[in-house]
C-alpha cells in the first residue's frame, strides 16, 4: 500500500477508537446519573456508598440516604432537580460535622463533681490542688 492509504487507514482507526471511547464515556456517565424515584435513590452504587463511608465515618450512610430522599420528597420546592450526588454529599458532610462537633467536649468543662463534698449540681467547678471544688467548697477553702 502507498503511504496515503496508510494515512487514511490510520485516520479511520483513530475515528473508530474515538467514537468507541465517547460511547463508553456516555454509558458510564448515564450509569452514574443519580435519580430520585418513588422508592428512593436510583443509581447510587456500592462504590459510591463506600466512598461516602470512608469520607464520613460518623454517619450512617444508608440511614441518611433515606432521610435525604424523604426530605427531597417532602420539600419539593427546595429540593434539587439535578446534581443529586452533590446534594447528598453536602448532606452527609453536614451530618458528619455536626456529629464531630458533639464529640468534642465543651471548652472548660471538667469532671462535674466536687472532690470535697461530692456535689454534682454546681454550674462550675474549679480545678485545685485538692481536686475539683464546687463554689461553696472553694469559698470555705479560701476562708481557711
Ligand atoms: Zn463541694
Amino acid at each position: 500500500m502507498d503511504p496515503d492509504r496508510w494515512d487514511r487507514l490510520e485516520q479511520i482507526v483513530r475515528k473508530v477508537v474515538r467514537e468507541e471511547l465517547d460511547r463508553r464515556k456516555q454509558k458510564r456517565e448515564a450509569k452514574q446519573q443519580i435519580k430520585l424515584n418513588g422508592k428512593g435513590w436510583q443509581g447510587i452504587d456500592d462504590e459510591l456508598v463506600a466512598t461516602w463511608k470512608a469520607a464520613y465515618p460518623l454517619v450512617d450512610i444508608r440511614e441518611h440516604l433515606s432521610l435525604a430522599a424523604a426530605w427531597c420528597r417532602s420539600n419539593v420546592d427546595k429540593a434539587p432537580r439535578s446534581q443529586y450526588a452533590r446534594f447528598v454529599n453536602c448532606w452527609l458532610r453536614r451530618e458528619q460535622n455536626s456529629r464531630a462537633a458533639k464529640q468534642i467536649p465543651k471548652a472548660g468543662a471538667g469532671p462535674m463533681k466536687c472532690s470535697k463534698c461530692g456535689d454534682d449540681k454546681a454550674a462550675s467547678y474549679r480545678r485545685t490542688r485538692d481536686g475539683n471544688l464546687c463554689p461553696k467548697c472553694l469559698g470555705e477553702q479560701s476562708e481557711n
